[in-house]
């Protein structure tokens, strides 16, 4: 039995001096029993469950106003962080102008989970590291300063990007991906005012800790995601999901690839992120620009591929063939999948995976 205090808030500001009031101390960052809000609680409820978390005041924001989904004066939009991953993948506006994050959202969990998971959640959730679920063994990323297993052990799902030896997890969201490639910005709200994070600046990388996913503070309440008006990504958009099995599994690579390209082929603007393959969504800028002002061939794509990954690394232990480090095949999954994702947005085919596996148009 972890027993712990429940609490709900119907205000905004509720909610906010209800954590402030939970707080353990100028330390909650990181630790295990700082206190929570609860969205939907398909993770949170699993990690509590499973002891890897033991927050010692849950707060229940279900009830906030924070479901909205709509339009801003710039011609961007604005998605609550109460709004279920489903009624976001579903909304017209989403189809019409961001159908990459629609088609990221699909691909990932199962319709039940979509119908409940919040926009907000889904920032938040936690690695799916079999060592993190694992209280019987060591986590740097659970219990800090005990170390990390992963790094040569199982590690098929690891990271090959920007990981430590304190950690190998990868971000297992899908909808991150996506939220990553499309520049949004996550806007919170804290008793002491609000503040704006650009999405790349959201998720950290591990370095030596390991037990903080995200530059959020232990007192702030993601309120909205806004994302800027992205109409001339629309056309030329894929969400490429690489998987164990064909639903139901987080990415072992998964790549959102957002082209702009004039009449005659040559790429005007790229943008792409790639996941399953870090402890955050990961963009390159370097490996974008190199993008621009080339023909959508399959060696530009190479190219820029290459760049991304030049600073790639395998971990775990060894795996077949003789002595790889169990996760070496991820490098060049992670190219090819870069390659196909950019070559499918080209050809106007939106996702691999998912209901919007070909467009409504494709199938009239
Ligand atoms: C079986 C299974 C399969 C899944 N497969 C996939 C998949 O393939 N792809 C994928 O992307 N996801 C997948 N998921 C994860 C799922 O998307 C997340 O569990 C969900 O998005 C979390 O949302 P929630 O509302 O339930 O969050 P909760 O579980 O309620 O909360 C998660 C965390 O976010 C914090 N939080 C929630 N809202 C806020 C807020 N507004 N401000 C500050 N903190 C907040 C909570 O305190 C908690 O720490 C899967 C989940 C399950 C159970």
């Amino acid at each position: 039995m972890n027993p712990f205090r429940y609490e709900r808030a119907t205000t905004v500001e509720a909610a906010l001096q209800a954590i402030s009031a939970a707080r353990m101390g100028p330390d909650d960052l990181g630790r295990d029993d700082a206190p929570r809000f609860l969205a939907a609680g398909t993770n949170l409820i699993d990690l509590m469950k499973g002891g890897m978390l033991h927050p010692a005041t849950v707060i229940d924001v279900r009830q906030l106003p924070l479901r909205m989904i709509e339009s801003t004066p710039d011609g961007g939009l604005k998605l609550g962080a109460l709004a279920s991953n489903a009624d976001t993948a579903q909304h017209p506006l989403v189809r019409q102008h961001y159908p990459l994050l629609r088609a990221a959202i699909l691909a990932g969990a199962s319709a039940q989970i979509r119908n409940m998971a919040t926009n907000g959640g889904n920032l938040l959730q936690r690695t799916r590291c079999h060592y993190f679920y694992d209280p019987g063994v060591p986590c740097n990323k659970r219990e800090p300063g005990t170390g990390c297993p992963a790094a040569t052990g199982i590690a098929r799902q690891h990271a090959i990007l920007g990981a430590s030896e304190h950690c190998v997890a990868t971000h297992p969201s899908d909808m991150c991906v996506a939220l990553a490639a499309l520049g949004a910005v996550v806007h919170v709200a804290s008793a002491g005012g609000g503040r704006d994070i650009p999405f790349d600046q959201f998720h950290r990388l591990p370095g030596d800790r390991p037990e903080i996913d995200t530059t959020l503070q232990p007192d702030e309440l993601i309120t909205h995601i806004a994302l800027p008006p992205a109409s001339q990504f629309a056309r030329h958009a894929c969400y490429l999901k690489i998987r164990e099995r064909a639903s139901f599994a987080f990415a072992l690579v998964s790549v959102a690839a957002l082209l702009d390209l004039a009449d005659d082929g040559t790429i005007r603007t790229a943008r792409f992120a790639l996941g399953g393959v870090a402890h955050k969504p990961w963009r390159d800028s370097e490996a974008e620009m190199q993008l621009e002002g080339r023909p959508a061939t399959a060696e530009t794509f190479q190219a820029a591929a290459r760049t991304l990954l030049r600073d790639a690394r395998a971990w775990g232990g060894p795996a077949l063939p003789e002595g790889t480090p169990g996760n070496a095949f991820k490098i060049p999954l992670a190219e090819r999948a870069i390659v196909r994702a950019m070559e499918m947005a080209t050809a106007g085919i939106l996702t691999n995976t998912g209901e919007d596996a070909f467009r409504e148009e494709d199938l009239s």
